[in-house]
């Protein structure tokens, strides 16, 4: 079962998506998903320049031995560029040796432990009356968890927050990449931000009851003690979970939080490797592990991370905006079927144009996504589809604060 040919297809329809397309000499063919939301070229080279030469006349059952060959040989170690890169190639080989097998991807990571994955939706609105309309919305479409982010009184634009008003029906999304020249620039307060949310989440438990487990975004954006006072005074709302609360790259930080607050933790969307996860995994400083199937290096490295986090009792909640392509996203629904600690999903639903280019089998109903019984990953590339929507440059926004310093984002 040798790699004949190994494509990289860039598609936009409505943001970037980069997949790798394996062939096999027998016909196989399975998909990875490499986006890099913002840099998604730069990863695109890197496979079609510097990795698709090394897989041709590979064994593509070789699964392991290509992400030691691939992450040991290109002696550069991790950062997101490489991971996502080396992530599509293994997820791809996953796939094809998944069909070969006959089985949906689950089975080979050894079988169902559960009927379906617990998914939580992007909720969220200017004001009150806006966010209580969302979070509605939500629960009529089947979520049973809902991610809570809220405009800030004084603050223009806020991360998380779709800048329309939710309501009537239509699909209510949040996209920040926006394909301007340069990035959008917003302004931060935390300061605005700590006075505001509190009440937001006893409004919401005041309206919505104290059952539905409510998710909420800081997006890297707190200092250790602001964090840590965000956490305190969030624990009478009961939070599933405060994401991101510091800048993910400072590990230790999370232990001054961890001091301070009850309420659960969350964090490493943007990690790319178990190295980003030691401190954090071996002292309990978190709760559950955010990481992306696609930027970490693929289901091989994936599985390597949760069952590492097993041994601490710390669960998965894999990430899973809709820069993770629907090639990513069946990724994950199948290691969250598999590991024994799944324990959430961040799902939020492509549009109807990305659906044209990647056809899912995956399903949500009942407030649980299924990765489907199909062969494989699951998911089929259009590339017909895909050729109708050309790469279009997109930026995230960056953050400043009133006097100009630059902010994380
Ligand atoms: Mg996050």
């Amino acid at each position: 079962m040798r790699i004949a040919a190994a494509d990289v297809v860039v598609t936009c329809p409505g943001r970037n998506f980069v997949t790798l397309r394996v062939t096999t000499e027998d016909g196989l063919v399975g998909l990875g998903d490499a986006t890099l939301n913002g840099r998604e070229l730069a990863v695109a080279s890197y496979l079609a320049d510097h990795v698709v030469p090394l897989l041709l006349g590979r064994d593509a059952r070789a699964v392991e031995d290509t992400w030691q060959y691939l992450y040991r040989g290109a002696y550069w170690r991790r950062g997101p560029v490489t991971m996502a890169a080396i992530a599509a190639v293994d997820t791809a080989l996953w796939d094809i040796k998944a069909k070969a097998a006959g089985m949906p991807l689950y089975q080979l990571l050894g079988g169902a432990c559960r009927v379906g994955a617990l998914a939580y939706g992007h909720a969220s609105g200017r004001d009150l009356p806006e966010l209580f309309d969302s979070i509605r919305l939500h629960l009529e479409r089947g979520f049973r968890a809902i991610r809570v982010q809220t405009g800030i009184p004084g603050l223009a634009t806020v991360y998380g927050v779709a800048s329309s008003a939710a309501g009537g029906g239509d699909r209510y999304d949040y996209e920040p990449a926006r394909p301007t020249a340069l990035p959008v620039e917003e302004t931060w307060d935390t300061r605005a931000y700590l006075r505001h949310v509190p009440g937001v989440f006893e409004a919401v438990r005041h309206e919505f009851g104290p059952e539905l487990p409510l998710l909420h975004d800081g997006h890297h954006r707190m200092t250790p003690i602001e964090a840590a006072r965000l956490g305190k005074s969030l624990e009478p709302y009961d939070l599933f979970w405060l994401e991101d609360a510091t800048p993910g790259e400072d590990q230790a930080a999370l232990r001054l939080i961890r001091q301070h607050t009850t309420t659960p933790l969350a964090i490493g969307e943007v990690f790319n490797s178990v190295h980003d996860y030691t401190t954090l995994l071996g002292e309990r400083l978190i709760d559950y592990v955010r990481s992306a199937v696609t930027h970490t290096g693929g289901v091989t490295a994936m599985k390597k991370l949760l069952d590492f986090a097993a041994v601490y009792g710390i669960k998965s909640g894999l990430h899973g905006p809709t820069d993770i392509s629907p090639v990513g996203m069946a990724a994950a629904l199948h290691l969250d079927l598999a590991v024994h600690n799944f324990g959430i999903q961040e799902y939020m639903p492509h549009t109807a144009e990305a659906l044209e280019v990647f056809r899912t089998s995956f399903t949500f109903a009942d407030g649980l996504l299924h990765p489907s019984d199909a062969a494989g990953l699951g998911v089929e590339l259009d590339l017909d589809a895909a050729a109708r929507f050309p790469y279009r440059a997109a930026y995230l926004p960056v953050n400043r604060l009133a006097d100009g310093t630059l902010h994380d984002w």
